[in-house]
Formats: structure tokens, sequence, C-alpha cells
């Protein structure tokens, strides 16, 4: 599989699970005011868990897309910052690093 396709099966795959969920939110938030069993503050803490989940999970979606936009534009594999080519080992490791081992570090 190239890197092409391993960021489409991966950018797939994050669009699923924050849809999945968006959808299992809601129904938490159902269940808790039928049930009414979960404290506030336990419900506060599982929302304020899954948001941060959710957020990470855009953050990897936004920079999936921008890799597979560098890949449109031929300037896939090369640093954003020094513009020097990303070691192989660290794209093979996740394709859509933007940056080299150096770049990331400082
Ligand atoms: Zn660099």
């Amino acid at each position: 599989m190239n890197y092409k396709q391993r960021l489409l099966k991966d950018r797939d795959a994050l669009q699923e699970l924050i849809s999945i969920a968006k959808e299992s939110n809601s129904a938490v938030e159902l269940d808790q005011s039928k049930v009414g069993r979960l404290s506030r503050m336990d419900s506060l803490q599982k929302q304020a868990m899954s948001q941060e989940v959710d957020r990470r999970r855009h953050m990897e979606l936004a920079r999936i897309i921008a890799a597979l936009r560098r890949i449109e534009q031929d300037e896939f594999g090369y640093c954003i910052t020094c513009g020097e080519e990303i070691e192989g080992e660290r794209l093979k490791l996740n394709p859509s690093l933007p940056q080299c081992s150096k770049c990331a570090k400082g």
C-alpha cells in the first residue's frame, strides 16, 4: 500500500470514528436525562474526555488532509519547515507527519 492509499484509508477510518462518536454522544445524553444515575460531575468528566478525543481526531484528520494535498501538489515527503526530505522510516510510521525529525523536535 502506498502513502496515498494509507492516508485515504486513515482518513476514512477517522471520519467514521468521528461520526460514530457523534451519534453515541447524543445517545448518552438521552440516557442520562432518562435514568439520571450518573452524577453531574461524572457526566461532565465523560463529556470533557470525549471532547478531547474528538478534538485529537479532528487534528489528525486535518493533518491527513494536508498530507493528501501535498501529494497532489508533489510536495509530499518534504519537511514543511526546512524543505529537506522527511526520513522514510518516519513516513512509514505515519505518512501524515509534515516535518522531518529534526524540525519536529525543535
Ligand atoms: Zn525539517
